[in-house]
């Protein structure tokens, strides 16, 4: 009989209530089996002593051996603490202790050789240990030390209640004591054989207590494939499930719309990516299921064509569509763009934002519901709930991380039946992460441009060459070319932000004086009408300079503008400053991005700026931007609970990632239902998964 280790952890000897409340407040444990879930952080090497002038003010834990020559008491604000003078042959230092001082004075002993372990502090010119682990140097060798003892993930208050790592690794080992070690294998035998794994209880044993470093290494790769398999096949099946439940219009017949557009009015070639996502839309569009697909690709790839084509299969098959872009002004060059596409096809389009006039808003309505509007475009205006369509067969959503995933379901709920959806992104997000987030999601990569385009020239300037700034901005201006010059714009400091943008725009007018040159300005603090001015006006050409916030950041298409100059750069994102440079590069000229900073820089700014200029390829820059940020802050808090991983990395084991996701899809696709015997223990732990919050809690 093996321990049942759904037993609260109370139960395990050595744990007691006190201990069990902290455990479950502080780490969440509360079983047995959490606990043989609580993975180390890291391991250390215990064999290993340091000398005390061998010490680093960088406050790792280290191991020393010596002897206390004597106790003080120093009075501090509230009580005392209790000092030991510590010394070996090399040199003396500290051990303090602000509680349990009664027990330190009546144990320890001066003269004896112990050997301490913790973390130590540079202060007053002296190395200190607070609260060191302490023992008899006879003691410890007599106890069989590792090379590597694993260190668990702690808190404050654990530390300070005295549940230090000793005693976890104290009541770890008594688990395995009352479990035997043994485990539920969790994994069938063919990935087991084929991927040379070792057992589940052999990995659980060697992850908290490694016999050797290559029995840990197996320990590690086997508990990430795990975590990782289970979390892809959940996707996956959720995926599976979406396709069989949730029927969707299928657009079986590519028509007149569709035919005629591409053999007549394409204005240009596609490119084999825009060919083969259209392809893989088609299809999807073709079947009974809804199609819900993300479409990635970089600014400037060319989505907008894709869009629109695939609105065609669509209007072929007599639905409505609609676009939804996140500013007024990006959905007004949408809208722009595809009324001229739609002109030779006789399709009916119009556009619908905040400031629609309400008696053309109602005419808008009239025609969505009596059918006689074909594409709608719009803002989030779209979602109200007067806008009622007659049968919306696609909705397309651009840059969709600027809408929520409520967002994204509202308009589902404009039919009886939910519309096929195409969210398109242009911020890449990095293959591993979109595996991860938008498991549940198809995924369309267009990762080609557009040929004959020239890359963007991309530099760094510091702020005292600006005078150099100047004057290529007016060797491009005389050649008619226009100029984007963008500042920060951070919500904690707005006011300064706002105080910067307008000293900047003083001294660029003072350098680029009317009636020779004309400049735009756009910003948050604006009404909507006179930014939307503003911007007309450049977009017509009549102002050569546009100083601007970050406001210009999503979609504007002004293919006339060939220098994007980012101010305090630094203090850009990379996927920011990979957008904004998105922003040149349009038309036929060479195209250039200056990105102007201070002297003082972060090792992270020049990492982001050395990328910046080395690379275009905004799938790279996604990746450097996952290794600086990490996945959470990429993805924002409302995901980053499935990024919540007990010993996987998303960026460091994307490997793992990809086997893991390859074996579950061959897995799901012999045996969707995972009613094969030699299934049956993916099944079981499948079923348990619905019933925990963390994935670890089933699968022990
Ligand atoms: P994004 O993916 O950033 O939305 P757009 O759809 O706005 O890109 O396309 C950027 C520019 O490239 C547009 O001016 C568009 O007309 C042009 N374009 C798109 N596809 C092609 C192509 N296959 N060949 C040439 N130009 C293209
Ligand atoms: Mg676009």
């Amino acid at each position: 009989m093996s321990v049942n280790l759904q037993t609260p952890i109370d139960y395990l000897k050595g744990v007691g209530p006190n201990r069990a409340d902290l455990l479950r407040s502080e780490l969440g444990i509360q079983t047995y089996q959490d606990l043989i879930n609580l993975f180390p952080n890291r391991y250390i090497d215990r064999t290993r002593y340091y000398k005390i002038n061998e010490l680093q003010r960088n406050n790792a834990e280290v191991q020393i051996v010596g002897v206390i020559t004597g106790f003080k008491e120093v009075a501090q604000k509230r009580g005392k603490r209790l000092v030991a003078n510590f010394r070996d042959d090399s040199g003396i230092m500290e051990l303090v202790w602000f509680r349990g001082q009664k027990w330190i004075r009546e144990n320890l002993k001066t003269g004896q050789p112990y050997v301490i372990f913790g973390k130590t502090n540079w202060f007053n010119g002296k190395y200190s240990m607070p609260h060191p682990e302490i023992e008899l140097q006879a003691e410890h060798e007599s106890n069989l030390r590792s090379a590597m003892q694993a260190i668990y993930p702690s808190t404050e208050k654990l530390s300070n209640k005295g549940i230090t790592n000793k005693v976890v690794t104290k009541i770890m080992q008594q688990l395995f004591l009352e479990s035997k070690g043994r485990f539920v294998e969790t994994l069938p035998d063919s990935v087991m054989t084929e991927l040379k794994l070792i057992p589940k209880s052999e990995a659980l044993f060697n992850i908290h207590f490694p016999k050797t470093p290559e029995l840990l290494a197996r320990a590690q790769f086997r508990l990430k494939f795990e975590e990782l398999f289970y979390i892809q096949l959940q996707l996956i099946i959720k995926n599976l499930i979406h396709k069989s439940k949730i029927k969707g219009f299928s657009f079986d017949k590519v028509g007149d719309y569709f035919n005629t557009f591409y053999k007549n009015h394409l204005p240009f070639e596609l490119t084999n990516a825009q060919k083969r996502v259209l392809k893989e839309i088609r299809l999807d569009l073709g079947s009974n299921a809804q199609m819900n697909r993300l479409l990635q690709g970089d600014v400037g790839s060319g989505k907008t064509i894709v869009a629109f084509m695939s609105m065609l299969m669509g209007l072929d098959n007599d639905f409505q569509c609609c676009l939804m872009a996140p500013t007024a002004i990006l959905s007004a060059q949408h809208y722009q763009g595809i009324s001229e596409l739609c002109k030779p096809l006789n399709i009916s389009v119009s556009l619908l934002t905040g400031s629609t006039k309400t008696s053309y808003r109602k005419i808008i309505h009239e025609n969505l519901e009596n059918g006689n509007l074909q594409i709608l475009i719009g803002t989030h205006a779209l979602l109200e709930d007067k806008v009622k369509f007659k049968n919306l067969g696609l909705a397309i959503i651009d840059e969709q991380h600027r809408f929520g995933v409520a967002q994204r379901s509202k308009l589902w709920h404009k039919n009886e039946l939910p519309p096929n959806v195409l969210v398109m992104t242009a911020t890449p997000i990095p293959r591993t992460l979109a595996m991860s987030v938008y498991g549940d999601l198809d995924i369309s990569v267009i990762d080609e441009l557009p040929a004959g385009r020239k890359p963007i020239k991309t530099v760094h300037r510091y702020d005292n060459n600006r005078l150099k700034v100047f004057k290529f901005m007016k060797d491009e201006i005389a050649l008619g070319r226009q100029i984007y010059i963008v500042y920060p714009l951070i919500q904690e400091s707005e006011k300064m932000d706002y105080k910067d943008l307008m000293d900047g725009y003083e001294s660029v007018s003072r350098e680029f004086p009317m009636p020779n040159y004309q400049i735009s300005i756009v910003h948050g603090k604006m009404k909507p009408a006179d930014k939307d001015y503003e911007m007309e006006r450049f977009v017509k050409g009549e102002t050569q300079i546009m100083v601007a916030t970050t406001v210009i950041e999503v979609g504007v298409n002004v293919p006339n503008a060939s220098v994007m100059i980012i101010e305090s750069a630094e203090r850009f994102g990379l996927s920011q400053l990979h957008q904004l440079r998105g922003r040149v590069g349009r038309g036929a000229e060479q195209s250039y991005c200056i990105l102007m900073t201070s002297h003082k820089l972060s090792q992270d700014s020049k990492t982001r700026l050395e990328t910046m200029v080395r690379s275009s390829d905004g799938f790279e820059i996604a990746e450097v931007d996952l290794k600086l940020r990490g996945p959470g802050d990429i993805m924002g808090t409302q995901q980053s609970g499935i990024l919540n991983l007990r010993i996987a990395d998303i960026v460091k084991d994307k490997d793992i990632l990809e086997q893991s996701r390859y074996y579950a899809k061959s897995i799901l696709k012999q045996d969707p239902s995972l009613a094969a015997p030699e299934h049956k223990v993916i099944l079981n732990t499948y079923r348990q998964m619905s019933k925990y919050r963390n994935i670890w809690n089933y699968i022990s």
